[in-house]
């Protein structure tokens, strides 16, 4: 790892994300784009970036839940590599980078939840959050489960596709208002955050999504019944890379995700990758970020070879 940007020695917090764009922009202007999608809930900027200047359009987005900030560590250590790569004109494990930064134009949310991240790392504290205290103080000793954005409303059951339906299943399971985790909203595209995502979406059209979660090892591609050209192919290219498994379609399992929702309006490839191993509801620990990064490397590169 050569990395010199992109420093694996604490929990990613939001400031990290920031001051990580500023040198990585700096370093590699000519090659990277850097804005903003919209704002969090607190005023946070939602960043974006991109790579590349091809027809074909590639996004991975992460931290859309606020204690899988791994996400946004292992997706900025692929940046700062492809950058450097590129910089170089090297190539790299048979794939040609000059090839693909010419195909694709690779887009890049590193941090869906920036304001539940910082909550959950520690890096806001409650005292700056008296509006969501009532909500937020049962959390600060077991803030690693939080995954919610910061008014509790769980960013990955926010999108339109089976929004009802996924009411309904957790209402099942007790969960009716804003919550840790699995509250889907009062409707959907409720949040700044999923509607910066919505819009974004819409007016890029991208080809193919990838949006990262934790933990599991495992690759998840379809939604319902729709039939989308390539997409369990590629999807066994990622698995065959990562040792990841492909899961197998499991009707009426999953709804009102980024990926769900993706799939239905675009029908286009689209996945919810579940990075590393790790225990159930907690964040994957920092000394694990290199192997886990090494597991899902060459996703990225054949994302772009494969569009
Ligand atoms: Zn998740």
């Amino acid at each position: 790892m050569e990395n010199k940007i992109i420093k694996i020695n604490k929990k990613y917090s939001y400031r990290n994300l920031k001051n990580d764009l500023e040198y990585l922009k700096y370093e590699y202007l000519d090659n990277l784009v850097i804005g903003d999608i919209g704002e969090s809930i607190l005023g946070e900027k939602i960043k974006f970036l991109k790579i590349g200047k091809g027809d074909k359009k590639i996004f991975i987005n992460a931290s859309h839940h606020a204690n899988e900030w791994m996400t946004s560590l292992i997706i900025m250590i692929f940046v700062e590599k492809y950058l450097n790569l590129i910089k170089n004109n090297q190539n790299y494990k048979g794939f040609n980078i000059e090839e693909l930064f010419n195909k694709v134009s690779f887009y890049v949310v590193p941090m869906v939840n920036p304001d539940g991240v910082d909550f959950c790392v520690g890096e806001r504290r409650i005292s700056e959050l008296e509006k969501y205290k009532e909500l937020l103080e049962p959390y600060v000793n077991s803030l690693d489960s939080w995954k919610a954005n910061i008014r509790g409303v769980d960013l990955n059951l926010n999108y339109p596709a089976g929004w009802e339906q996924a009411k309904i299943n957790k209402a099942k399971i007790g969960v009716i208002k804003p919550n840790y985790r699995d509250y889907v909203g009062p409707n959907y595209l409720s949040e700044k955050e999923t509607i910066a995502m919505y819009k974004f979406s819409m007016i890029h059209k991208f080809d193919l999504s990838i949006s990262l979660h934790s933990q599991g090892q495992e690759i998840y591609w379809n939604y319902q019944n729709i039939e989308v050209p390539r997409a369990k192919e590629i999807g066994k290219k990622f698995a065959k890379a990562s040792g990841y498994l492909l899961t197998e379609p499991v009707f009426n399992s999953s709804f009102a995700g980024y990926k769900d929702w993706f799939i239905k309006e675009f029908q286009k490839p689209a996945y919810t990758i579940e990075i590393g191993k790790g225990e159930e509801g907690k964040s994957l620990k920092l000394e694990n970020a290199i192997k886990v990064y090494q597991e899902v490397e060459e996703i990225f590169f054949i994302a772009m070879e494969e569009i």
